[in-house]
């Protein structure tokens, strides 16, 4: 099988030159096969995601947590739809691994079905947050998802993810919007219903 190597980067682009003697054309790097097989990017995404996973701490989420979602989501029909959506993905809990070690500010990501949490147990309002991340995720498709939520490629997500280099998922984002709103009305919400 032949590999093709693609034409030269433009700085801030996946890192493909490796250096040393090797003749030009010779040098090509992880993120040049990731670019050069786009057909191959969900195979890629869920090795990723393995490895990611591999590299982090299964954890449980208390149940007082899941019972005040579940409080909040029967008495907001909106929100609820989201959250309960969320909840059926069954999603995976974890804490540390290679995401946060790359993403030093972050106290969660979501990446795929999983949550990877700062702390062993996450805070109450982080895990509601992530959630909704866990339903966009499910409802829109992890490259659409993926590449919003980063704001960038998904084969740039893809090396970074597995190299344990920085993602900043984009405040600004309207994933992030939905989610930080979303958050926003559980925590008041739940202040009233303790
Ligand atoms: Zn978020």
């Amino acid at each position: 099988m032949a590999l093709v190597v693609g034409d030269p980067r433009t700085p801030g682009a996946l890192p493909n030159k490796n250096p040393g003697q090797i003749p030009d054309l010779l040098r090509f790097g992880l993120g040049d096969i990731i670019d050069a097989i786009p057909a191959k990017q969900s195979t890629l995404l869920l090795i990723a995601e393995e490895i990611i996973c591999a590299s982090a701490t299964k954890i449980m989420i208390p149940s007082g947590h899941i019972d005040a979602l579940k409080r909040f989501a029967n008495a907001n029909a909106e929100d609820g739809k989201i959250l309960k959506n969320a909840l059926a993905q069954d999603p995976s809990y974890y804490r540390d691994g290679l995401l946060l070690g790359g993403n030093g500010a972050a106290a969660a990501i979501t990446f795929g079905n999983s949550i990877f949490f700062r702390s062993a147990i996450p805070d109450l309002g982080t895990y509601i947050h992530e959630m909704v991340h866990i339903h966009q995720y499910a409802r829109v498709g992890p490259f659409a998802f993926l590449t919003s939520y980063f704001q960038l490629s998904m084969a740039t997500i893809i090396w970074r993810a597995i190299n344990g280099r920085a993602l900043n998922p984009m405040s600004s984002s309207s994933h992030e919007k939905q989610a930080y709103q979303l958050e926003a009305r559980f925590n008041s919400w739940i202040a009233q219903n303790p």
